[in-house]
């Protein structure tokens, strides 16, 4: 090992979220690297997703996902805009299978305008029939501005900014272990050629690495270190024409938004995600899980044939609290008060929506750390 590199500031982890960061903090004037330890930029978590931007009707009001989501939603659409980053505003529909879900649409409206979504609103099913023939239900929820985007691409935007603003990305880079220092904090970094960093800012981005980095940050309060679970999310693509033009979801389960039809921006549908606790990350999609994903699917698309569904991929969502707590949890960011180091910020637990969020967040820890 040489001589120790001085860094001001680095993000450690190259996903959506860290590039987000990364990108903010450049803007500032930061200088900034994000150190990476998979071989491409966004190949885990920020590949493996339903490529959604969220309108933010579902989260709790004042939580940090109703607000960052909505926040993060406005600054993506006018940022794909500015710099031409494949989406579409397609629009979502909530579709209730039954009387009772009729409830739960009505709860979801106003859930929608407590967290300033406020262009939602109910159709019954003449209507539904009328905008996607295929999509059978008693009632549904109409979501305009909830789009589709290609992540690749928006990251592909954000590194370009960094380096714009004198920022890089270095990959093969994994962050081995750190130790929080009264002058800012020393990182030991692995891979062909490893090195030893000092920086006056780490930002530990590193999705369902979050906890094992934070754990190995020497100085750190583990105290200050949430619960951590898993929950694997699998995804089947329909063979053959999309059944609808909007992206449809029935109402949520514990843990997920419910098994829902996405499109991709070529038009191709996919269904998914659905909820797997799983004690570590893998992206096996057993085949037999089809099973349910047809009787999910019939409930709103009865026409749905026997073997047109393949398996896809998976994700597993980083989560602060696990199936015995109902599966719900808030993204967690910890600022340097929170982490009690005034060169450490963490975030943990940043699933879904943290893609639509990126920028919102991307903003809060400037703000935290400016
Ligand atoms: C099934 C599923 C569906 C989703 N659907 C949506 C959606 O439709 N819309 C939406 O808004 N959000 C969605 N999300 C959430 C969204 O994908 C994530 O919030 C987002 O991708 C998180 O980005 P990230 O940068 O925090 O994490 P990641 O993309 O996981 O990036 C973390 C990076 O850190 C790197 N890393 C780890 N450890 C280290 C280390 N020690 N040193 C250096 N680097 C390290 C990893 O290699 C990785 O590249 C979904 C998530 C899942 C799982």
């Amino acid at each position: 090992m040489g001589e120790i590199l001085e860094l001001d500031c680095v993000v450690i982890g190259g996903g959506v979220v860290g590039l987000a960061i990364a990108r903010r903090l450049a803007i500032a004037g930061r200088e900034v690297v994000v150190l990476e330890s998979e071989p491409l930029t966004g190949s885990i978590t920020s590949s493996r997703n339903s490529e959604v931007i969220h309108a933010g009707l579902y989260y709790a009001a004042g939580s940090r996902k109703a607000e960052l989501c909505v926040k993060g939603r406005q600054a993506l659409y006018a940022y794909c805009r500015e710099r031409h980053v494949p989406h579409r505003q397609c629009g979502k529909l909530v579709v209730a299978s039954n009387e009772d879900e009729v409830t739960y649409l009505e709860k979801l409206l106003k859930q929608a305008a407590a967290n300033g979504v406020d262009d939602c609103y109910l159709i019954d099913a003449a209507a539904l029939h009328a905008l996607e023939p295929e999509i059978h239900g008693h009632a549904a929820l109409v979501s305009p501005s909830t789009g589709i985007i290609d992540s690749h691409g928006l990251m592909d935007a954000y590194i370009t900014d960094i380096e714009a603003h004198g920022g890089s990305v270095v990959v093969n880079s994994p962050v081995l272990s750190g130790e929080l220092t009264k002058e800012g904090a020393l990182l030991s970094v692995g891979g062909a050629d490893p090195f030893e960093a000092t920086a006056r800012l780490v930002v530990n981005s590193a999705g369902l690495e979050a906890w094992a980095v934070s754990q190995n940050m020497r100085g750190l309060d583990p105290a200050t270190i949430p619960t951590r679970a898993y929950a694997k999310g699998n995804y089947f693509t329909l063979a053959g024409k999309a059944p609808a033009s909007r992206l449809i979801y029935p109402v949520p389960e514990p843990g997920g938004l419910g098994t829902h039809l996405t499109l991709d921006l070529g038009g191709q549908a996919r269904f998914g995600p659905d909820v797997e606790w799983v004690d570590a990350p893998n992206y096996d999609v057993d085949p037999a899980r089809s099973e349910k994903f047809y009787a999910a699917i019939r409930k709103y698309w009865p026409h749905l044939k026997d073997g047109a569904l393949q398996p896809a991929y998976a994700g597993v969502r980083p989560k602060t609290v696990g199936r015995e707590g109902g599966g719900g949890g808030d993204f967690v960011i910890q600022g340097p008060q929170a982490t009690g180091h005034p060169a450490y910020v963490a975030l943990y637990g940043i699933e879904s929506p943290g893609l639509t969020s990126s920028m919102a967040i991307a903003d809060e820890v400037w703000q935290l750390t400016a």
